[in-house]
């Protein structure tokens, strides 16, 4: 907490990229890996319009088992050789113990996703290494629990953790999750971590991502994760929720605007 520690951490996640500071960490590309040519055409896209991060999943924690469910490693050797090519580091899903070593191999961010928040083991894991990891919010994850969570890692000697606001369940259907917005200024008072937006999952739906990418921009967030996918209407998950690349360039120039002003 800020008691312990007042000033703002800022986690070096590679390529001289920083996450916390001054810079707007911009984590974009597809929701999953789905070959090796998508891949690298992703990077190129986003890169181009100012992503720092290329992101992409390889285990998929999807709702039905009779979805998508991601490449596995084979994904993460595309990932891996796609941010190195273009000079971004690279960030994906770890769900199981099973899989930290490829994880740990090929990315330089792990992820753990928003239905593991208290998965505990896994915690204690990736507290062992020392990678950055970005910890999503649950989707009915107090601040405290999520905050608490934070500590299972850190309390393993791995200081390197990143927080990602993703949206809660609510009451509301009009849209896939509840964009806590309220949960920036509030996690910025409470813990020196830096904390990244994702509009994409805590909308559900693209037309709502610009714009609460900037509200989060304006309420302090140190970045942004953002699913960019180059025909969202054939995109193997997530489809709803993801911007063009034209639109993520569009994106990128309002939410520029915003980080000016405040
Ligand atoms: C993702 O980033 O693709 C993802 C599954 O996120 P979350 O854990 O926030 O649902
Ligand atoms: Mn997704």
């Amino acid at each position: 907490s800020r008691d312990f520690r007042p000033a703002d951490s800022v986690i070096d996640v590679g390529y001289g990229v920083k996450v916390g500071g001054t810079e707007l960490a911009i984590m974009a590309g597809p929701c999953s890996i789905e070959n090796e040519e998508h891949i690298f055409d992703s990077a190129r896209a986003v890169k181009a319009a100012g992503a720092n991060i290329l992101r992409g999943g390889a285990f998929k924690p999807r709702t039905s088992p009779y979805t998508f469910r991601g490449l596995g490693e084979e994904g993460l050797r595309y990932l891996h050789a796609a941010g190195k090519a273009h000079g971004l580091p690279v960030i994906t899903e770890l769900m199981s113990v099973r899989d930290i070593d490829a994880v740990c191999e090929y990315a330089d961010i792990i992820q753990i996703g928003a239905r593991n928040m208290q998965n505990f083991i896994l915690l204690d894991e990736v507290g062992r290494v020392k990678k950055p990891v970005m910890l999503k919010r649950g989707l009915s994850g107090q601040i405290e629990e999520w905050l608490l969570a934070a500590e299972y890692i850190m309390a393993q000697g791995n200081p390197n953790v990143i927080l990602c606001e993703r949206g809660i369940r609510t009451f509301e259907t009009a849209y896939r999750n509840t964009f806590d917005v309220n949960a920036i200024p509030l996690v910025r008072e409470l813990s020196h971590l830096p904390i990244i937006a994702d509009p994409s999952h805590g909308t559900g739906k693209a037309s709502l991502v610009t714009p609460v990418a900037m509200a989060a921009i304006a309420a302090g967030a140190d970045g942004l994760m953002i699913e960019v996918h180059n025909n969202p209407d054939h995109a193997l998950s997530d489809g709803a929720q993801s911007l063009t690349y034209d639109r993520f360039a569009g994106m990128m120039r309002s939410v520029g605007a915003i980080a000016a002003a405040v």
